[in-house]
């Protein structure tokens, strides 16, 4: 076991990959092209809020158990909590002003959804129940061509839900993977519709543990050093740094854990796959009283889908957008501050201090197309295996199914 991994990309995948490889005994060494790791789920300090930063605000589902375990591996489970200690979401309804609280149980019957004070206003039992019928969709259905739209649980609960776990507007997202994240969600004993949040950061909670455990281990990491690939078309046979050529010989493999559009990856990929990409933007606003609200909040009838208050700020983000991302960063900004203004009791307050974020590839567009045409972890190089939450793990492209694929890449 002693033959190298290579593992190119540093995202969660690709530390996934490194770590579970390590774990088993094997010899890693890991490129990244950016200078620092974590990819779209990363950290930085930014100088005019005085404060670090996540590029967009993270949430992980109860549902989420290789995150959970990924955690464990790299000692940082202390480092995820609950939000509101028991992973449940105030909501506002931006048009009437109406509040409640989604309150996910604990255990694997949902319960809540038979207690009106768990629920969201103005639904019923069998609204939810409803939602099984997307564990049987068909691969070409939508999320809005499968539930009834009609009704309050369409607009308080199941879009919402939609966008932010598939990153799709309900009427191209794709029925079939929602579909499997519910099963998940109904698989999770600490409840899988419970939400969790950093402690602090991205950059502790998921990616400086990693580094810490795979440096302990030996393991180097090559950072701004973007790779390109050669093979023989039966295996790849060499790798090409900044510093140079690195040799792959017989017995050693490759995990390419970058994202769909990077082209080291497009002589590796089949002509029907063409994924779009969907975007996220976040404002992060510096707030005095950003501490004293809810962690998380969902927001119904506006432009922002949720608030993350925390550390002196408030968060605004907006998932699956395309119009936001086309914008200048002050029109953003000044066109979610209302939002936030009326969720959170700020009336009067002008806009304050604020760092705009766009995402235009956030994830890929989860359509029913994307669905079908995801590629799985082997390629036509038999020493080459793909990584990233794009990859086909059956999940949404979210922090679980980036780290199943670096763990399955790392077991292949
Ligand atoms: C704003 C935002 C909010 C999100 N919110 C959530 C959420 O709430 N919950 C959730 O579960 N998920 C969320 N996601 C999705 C989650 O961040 C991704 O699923 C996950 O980070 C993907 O990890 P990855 O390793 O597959 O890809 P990436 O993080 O993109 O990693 C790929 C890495 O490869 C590197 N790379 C690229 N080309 C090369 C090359 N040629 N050589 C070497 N290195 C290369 C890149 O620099 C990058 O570091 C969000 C994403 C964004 C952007």
């Amino acid at each position: 076991m002693t033959s190298t991994l290579h593992v190119i990309g540093a995202g969660l995948a690709g530390l996934a990959c490194a770590v579970s490889a390590t774990q088993a005994g094997r010899k890693v060494v890991v490129y990244e092209s950016a200078k620092q790791a974590g990819g779209r789920c990363r950290s930085f300090f930014d100088a005019q809020l005085n404060t670090t930063i996540d590029n967009g605000s993270h949430a992980i589902l109860g549902a989420n158990p290789a995150v959970f375990k990924y955690l464990a591996s790299i000692g940082a489970e202390a480092e995820l909590v609950p939000v509101e200690h028991t992973g449940e979401i105030p909501f506002v309804d931006l048009e009437n002003n109406a509040r409640w609280t989604l309150r996910p149980n604990a255990g694997l019957f949902p319960k809540w959804i038979f207690d009106r004070a768990r629920r969201a206003p103005s639904t019923i039992a069998i609204d939810y129940v409803k939602g099984l019928s997307l564990i049987t969709a068909g691969k070409r259905h939508t999320v809005a061509s499968t539930l009834s739209q009609s009704g309050t649980a369409w607009r308080t609960f199941w879009e919402p839900l939609t966008t932010a776990v598939m990153n799709t507007p309900a009427n191209s997202a794709s029925a079939l993977l929602l579909g499997k994240a519910l099963r998940q969600t109904l698989t999770t004993r600490h409840g899988g519709l419970r939400s969790y949040v950093p402690k602090t950061s991205l950059q502790q909670t998921f990616i400086d543990p990693a580094l810490k455990f795979l440096e302990a281990a030996g393991v180097r990491i090559h950072f701004d050093s973007p790779v390109s690939i050669s093979t023989d078309n039966a295996r790849v046979i060499e790798l090409h740094i900044r510093s140079g050529k690195v040799g792959v010989s017989n017995g050693e493999s490759v995990v390419l854990a970058v994202t769909p559009w990077a082209p080291v990856t497009k002589p590796f990929l089949g002509e029907a796959f063409k994924p779009e990409p969907s975007g996220i933007v976040n404002v992060h606003y510096r707030v005095d009283t950003a501490d004293n609200a809810p962690m998380m909040i969902g927001i119904i009838g506006g432009t922002t889908h949720w608030l993350f208050c925390r550390h002196g700020l408030v968060s605004a983000t907006v998932s699956a957008d395309q119009e936001l991302v086309r914008l200048a960063h002050d029109v953003i900004a000044e066109k979610l501050w209302p939002d936030v203004r009326v969720a959170l009791d700020l009336s009067g307050r002008a806009t304050p201090p604020y760092r705009v974020i766009v995402e235009r590839r956030a994830t890929p567009l989860q359509d029913p197309s994307f669905a079908i045409n995801r590629p799985g972890p082997k390629t036509k190089a038999a020493n080459l295996f793909l990584a990233g939450d794009w990859v086909d793990t059956g999940l949404p492209c979210t922090l679980e199914s980036a780290v199943r694929s670096g763990v399955k890449a790392a077991g292949l």
